[in-house]
């Protein structure tokens, strides 16, 4: 079954980190030991393209991750001093996916045509070594748009998805770990994603930057990578008013692999405890339960976001062990269909649904003019 994730930070691995992801999880493991690198991250990763190939992870949303420095927010992701410069960073990124694009490794996809035929080729030969993977763009934090009227930039650049904010403190809105809402900028912001057709990201938003923006933002609303809060108490989790709100409004989420996102109480660097992949159900079977059908949850692992094996499930060794969790959720009483949902189907119903309706209005626009 071919699997959609949507969170990877390919590009932010592939620069900030210098991995080449041409290589498969064993070799970069190696090359970073042999060169006795010790950061935490190092040496353990579980995310390259031979991988996510053998996984049949074929899509999945790639993001442009340059951060702006920050006091106090993790050292892995300061970086930029000024926005100028995450702007530069952010075309930075993009143009590695577009290198890999020319190599034939990797497709965009940014419009329902365009899905439909990846999916559908996917479907057709699920064990193909030639056919590209998949990339919708997304943004994480929204460091790299200077001002509002730059939305209109960005999506004809491709990008598709914007997230806010990341932890910490954006220009825009007060993300994971802070409390308070949108900035001055931020209402601009949203209408401008709305208006241009961005999709918004609530992952990463603080409780009050959630509210307010899904009040003023009325577009297609997703979490790509997001557990559930009742079963993890912390503020990076959505809640299950939350959960239910995004559900109301038809969106998707992802589910993430980090296992401080999965168990209870557990101190990143601290906590030595074994947490099965199986885990990951509980969160996804509680979106369902809520929203009384499979379509609201999925895969969205950030398996690449700043650590490896260290912080990930214990019997899951590469982004190809993704594969294990349709037969987690068969042995749950999950239905066929429900687990295609799950695994791939509602990411991909989510993005042709939008596009279409985005393709609908513009034409009805033009009649109208
Ligand atoms: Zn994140």
């Amino acid at each position: 079954m071919i699997i959609f994730d949507a969170h990877l930070d390919l590009a932010w691995n592939a620069i900030d980190w210098n991995r080449d992801l041409r290589l498969n999880c064993e070799q970069i493991r190696k090359l970073e030991s042999d060169a006795g690198l010790t950061d935490k991250g190092r040496c353990c990763n579980t995310v390259t393209f031979p991988d996510l190939r053998r996984g049949k992870v074929v899509i999945f949303i790639a993001t442009l991750l340059p951060r702006l420095l920050r006091i106090g927010a993790m050292p892995a992701i300061q970086r930029y001093a000024s926005m100028p410069a995450a702007y530069g960073a952010g075309y930075g990124q993009l143009a590695y996916y577009r290198g890999l694009e020319q190599e034939g490794l990797l497709r965009q996809i940014k419009d329902a045509k365009g899905l439909d035929t990846h999916v559908r080729q996917w479907k057709e030969d699920e064990n193909s070594q030639t056919l590209p993977l998949g990339y919708i763009l997304s943004m994480e934090g929204a460091d790299c748009i200077l001002r509002p009227d730059q939305v209109q930039e960005w999506f004809d650049a491709g990008l598709r998805i914007v997230g806010p904010a990341h932890y910490g403190v954006s220009p825009y809105a007060h993300g994971t770990g802070t409390e308070g809402g949108l900035f001055e900028r931020g209402p601009e912001l949203l209408r401008e994603m709305e208006r241009v057709g961005m999709i918004l990201d609530v992952t990463h938003l603080s409780d009050q930057s959630f509210d307010e923006a899904i009040e003023i933002y009325g577009g297609p609303l997703l979490a790509s990578h997001h557990n559930n809060r009742t079963l993890v108490p912390n503020q990076r989790q959505l809640s299950d008013e939350q959960t239910k709100k995004l559900i109301a409004r038809g969106a998707v989420i992802g589910h993430a692999l980090d296992i401080w996102m999965m168990h209870p109480n557990y101190i990143r660097g601290e906590t030595k405890v074994n947490i099965p992949l199986e885990k990951i159900c509980d969160h996804i079977d509680r979106v369902c339960q809520m929203a009384g059908n499979a379509k609201h949850a999925a895969i969205g692992t950030d398996l690449d976001g700043g650590f490896g094996r260290e912080q990930s499930p214990h019997d899951l060794d590469t982004i190809a062990d993704l594969q294990r969790i349709p037969d987690m959720l068969r042995k749950r009483g999950y239905s066929e269909p429900a687990v295609e949902e799950i695994m791939h189907g509602n990411w991909v119903r989510f993005f042709r649904d939008t596009w279409k309706k985005q393709v609908d209005s513009a034409a009805e626009g033009r009649v109208e003019r």
